[in-house]
């Protein structure tokens, strides 16, 4: 069992911490909020005073925070992760950044002999309280393996990417592809509104024909067809449109960056930037069907 350092408990790192700590091993969490430090405690975690005493020591360190800013101030500010750490230490970035950010952290600790994996996570707040997130990993392969048991205490799968960054750059594409589908589907299910045909019907044919995706068949925007999809508890999360919008803000900047044309993630993230604005930020990426789908 390994001695750790876990620094951001919201959503999805304070579920992470306590599934460690239940898989036995010695979990020394951080974070600014003190209500996230009480649970932590009640999880059978130990709790530090700053960044620094979570990182003094430790055999892995983790981080699950809001964003790049956040994660380059936590590893690389005064009092930070880098300036405490004992060498040798392991650090497994969980957030969802921006992929320039995460390989420059990574190649800060690369200075100072230490290995950083980006690792960011799909699952969700359910996956993260079940222990089955997935983690798409970009670093060296030697890190991988060493981080792989305590991923795997936190998670169902561990898929190396590639190296540094590629991790950042896998999510982000999945998070495309889910944007451009969920507004797909929330199209066609507009237009049989209109057209007249049922929505169950639609549902019933196209989960066994082409158009068959797990924005369809796994997070039906319309109530009904999928009984656990937020569509049916008037959209509330799940997974956020303003994170959803994030997400894709994060793959607008990869795809510039590297050259690439990305033009309907760039309309999925106008999208998603109208529902936001309209005041729908706070509710399940799906909700757009209120918007797009013209929906009840
Ligand atoms: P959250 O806002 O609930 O949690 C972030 C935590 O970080 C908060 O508790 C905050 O107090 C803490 N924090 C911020 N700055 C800090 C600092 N300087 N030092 C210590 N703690 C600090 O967010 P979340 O939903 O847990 O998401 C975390 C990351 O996981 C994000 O990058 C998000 O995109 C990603 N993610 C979220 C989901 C989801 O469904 N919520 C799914 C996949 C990935």
């Amino acid at each position: 069992m390994a001695d750790i350092g876990f620094i951001g408990l919201g959503n999805m790192g304070g579920p992470m911490a306590a599934n460690l700590a239940k898989a036995g091993h010695a979990v020394t969490a951080f974070d600014i909020s003190a209500e996230a430090l009480e649970s932590a405690r009640e999880a059978g975690a130990s709790t530090a005073k700053t960044v620094a005493e979570t990182a003094a020591g430790r055999e892995v360190v983790v981080t699950m925070l809001p964003a790049g800013a956040e994660v380059s101030e936590v590893y690389r500010g005064e009092g930070g992760v880098l300036s405490a750490a004992a060498p040798g230490t392991l650090f497994i970035d969980c957030s969802t950044i921006d992929v320039d950010t995460a390989r420059a952290v990574a190649a800060t600790a690369a200075e100072g002999g230490w290995a950083l994996l980006d690792a960011p996570v799909s699952g969700g707040v359910a996956g993260a309280a079940a222990g089955t997130l997935t983690f798409m990993v970009g670093g060296e392969a030697e890190a991988v393996e060493r981080g792989r048991t305590v991923l795997g205490d936190m998670g169902k799968a561990v898929i190396h990417a590639g190296a540094s960054g590629a991790g950042q750059t896998a999510k982000v594409c999945n998070n495309l592809i889910l944007a451009v589908s969920m507004i797909g589907v929330c199209e066609a299910f507009g237009m049989a509104d209109r057209l007249g045909l049922e929505r169950q019907t639609l549902f019933d044919i196209v989960s066994k024909a082409t158009g068959q995706c797990w924005a369809l068949t796994s997070y039906c925007p319309v109530p009904g067809p999928v009984p656990n999809a937020p569509s049916n508890r008037d959209y509330a999360p799940g997974f956020t449109a303003a994170m959803m919008l994030k997400d894709l803000r994060l793959a607008q900047s990869a795809a510039a960056s590297a050259g690439a044309a990305s033009p309907l993630g760039a309309e999925a993230a106008a999208l998603y930037t109208l529902f936001c604005n309209a005041g729908f930020g706070a509710d399940d990426f799906s909700g757009i069907m209120k918007m797009i789908g013209q929906g009840d």
